[in-house]
């Protein structure tokens, strides 16, 4: 049986092939069909934080799956009870909505954010990535994912990232929410400053508008705390998580701040959130991500490769920027034709936008490994023409 033929007749269409089946992993290790190896810097798009066929969250699934799957939030749980409290005491938040992606813990964010401040806007950054969902759509900046789609969800403005002035430009009386990535994944690895985003949340505090913070991509140790925020001691009043909260099962929340307080019953819902067996399974990932230290290995690691990737002398290379193991390189060219030669190479990795290479490895990864991929990186960026 060809996989990929198979898969390409009958898939939507929506996602640009690689050109390789993944059929097996372990740790930051992938294997495609034919038994080649990959260091693998995709990370499931940032879900594989904690690496691939981790033995106690595999378990904890099965153990779980085998008691109770099914339980919709009309009911309480056992383990769903247990990681609302994990996950409100790891963020310092009090309260939580569980549903099943990002984009949902997104549309959350910004239902929550009308209903809490009577307000109907919303600003975010130019080059934000928030989602695919229309709420979230029309808070991401890609023209390319919007405009297909038009017309979005009216009373949403972007402003330039860091920008701290038109940011409070563009706050008035009728913003419902600011909404912000801490590190900009998708747009290009841009990470916020302290002065910046320290200076969104007084903004906010000042106009009454609640400051949503997109940890989608950022959160359980990916930048060298368990999230992101606590870089900069912010207090954010929503806090959007998904990817790795579950060890790559589909799983989202958004942590709900004070100034939200209790929502009306009924004004949002989702049969799947809060199941059991994410749940269950998210309280594993949670004890392994404590128990191998990945926030502090991301942190550390990060510097290392960061610092490796700097060392490299090609004109082809604008800037190397990243925080914990969110890396990404800035090309003075196209960055998807590198992607192509560094998989033949034996490292798989990701762009954001049109020229910059970007690394989201588990955070398992060894250095070893990371020299391996610093390596390639050197190799490939020296060759002539991509
Ligand atoms: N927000 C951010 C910051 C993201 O990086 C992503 C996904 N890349 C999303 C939201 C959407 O998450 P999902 O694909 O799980 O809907």
């Amino acid at each position: 049986m060809d996989i990929a033929a198979v898969e390409d007749r009958h898939s939507s269409g929506v996602y640009t092939k690689r050109g390789v089946t993944i059929v097996r992993g372990e740790g930051a290790l992938l294997w495609d069909e034919q038994g080649k190896e990959y260091i693998d810097c995709v990370g499931g798009q940032g879900a594989a934080n904690l690496g691939h066929a981790n033995a106690a969250v595999a378990a904890a699934m099965a153990t779980q799956a085998q008691r109770l799957i099914s339980c919709p939030e009309i009911f309480h749980n056992d383990r769903r009870s247990e990681l609302m409290e994990r996950l409100t005491m790891l963020a310092g938040l009090p309260r939580v909505f569980l549903c099943n992606s990002g984009t949902e813990a997104v549309e959350a964010a910004f239902k929550f954010s009308r209903v809490a401040t009577g307000r109907t806007e919303i600003v975010a950054a130019m080059r934000g990535f928030h989602g695919r969902t229309m709420g979230a759509l029309s808070a991401t900046w890609n023209k390319a994912y919007r405009e297909p789609f038009m017309p979005l969800v009216p009373g949403f403005r972007h402003v330039p990232y860091n920008n701290l002035g038109a940011l409070d430009q563009a706050v008035t009386a009728d913003t419902s929410a600011v909404i912000l990535e801490i590190v900009q994944g998708e747009g290009g690895v841009f990470p916020g400053t302290r002065e910046y985003l320290q200076g969104a949340q007084t903004v906010c505090r000042r106009s009454g508008a609640l400051l949503i913070i997109d940890e989608v991509q950022t959160a359980f140790g990916r930048t060298g705390k368990m999230f992101a925020f606590q870089h900069y001691d912010l207090q954010p009043d929503l806090v959007c998580v998904a990817k790795s909260i579950a060890g790559g099962l589909p799983m989202g929340a958004l942590l709900i701040g004070e100034a939200v307080g209790v929502l009306p019953g009924h004004i949002h819902g989702s049969t799947f959130g809060g199941n059991p067996l994410a749940c269950a399974t998210s309280l594993a990932a949670l004890d392994e991500i404590e128990r191998l230290e990945l926030p502090r290995r991301a942190a550390e690691n990060g510097e290392y490769f960061l610092a490796n990737l700097r060392q490299i002398d090609t004109p082809v290379v604008r800037e190397v920027r990243g925080l914990g193991l969110l890396v990404g390189i800035e090309l003075r060219r196209k960055a998807a034709p590198f992607l192509q030669v560094l998989m033949e190479d034996g490292v798989l990795a990701l762009t954001a936008g049109m020229n910059v290479i970007r690394f989201l490895p588990p955070l398992v990864i060894t250095r070893e490994q990371l020299d391996r991929v610093t390596g390639s990186v050197a190799h490939v960026l020296a060759q002539p023409v991509v």
